[in-house]
């Protein structure tokens, strides 16, 4: 699709979404989507890539670095408990102990 074609309408009469895919396949791949799409008031499956197809090894080293990012957050969020727990321990040993 080119440039000139967003604010395009869908099939419902809305107008089209640009969206992101953050999908394995098309990682960073913006499309066209209808803003209902899934809503079951209207059905419109509008859909149509925006960019071009992403080659195969700068989409592996998006979905690496997107692995990774993941799995640091999920570090992150682990550490954060354990110092929530810590913490917990401690102010329960102090008031109780
Ligand atoms: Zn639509």
């Amino acid at each position: 699709m080119e440039a000139g074609r967003v604010g395009q309408f869908c099939h419902c009469g809305c107008r089209a979404e640009l969206k992101t895919s953050w999908t394995s396949t098309n990682p960073g791949r913006r499309f066209f989507g209808c803003p209902n799409f899934g809503r079951n008031t209207k059905k419109c499956n509008l859909f149509e890539w925006f960019d071009a197809e992403i080659a195969d090894r700068p989409r592996i080293v998006i979905v690496g670095l997107l692995k990774k990012r993941s799995e640091m957050e999920n570090a992150r969020k682990h550490e954060r408990m354990f110092w929530v727990i810590c913490v917990i321990v401690l102010l329960y040993l102090v008031i109780f102990g």
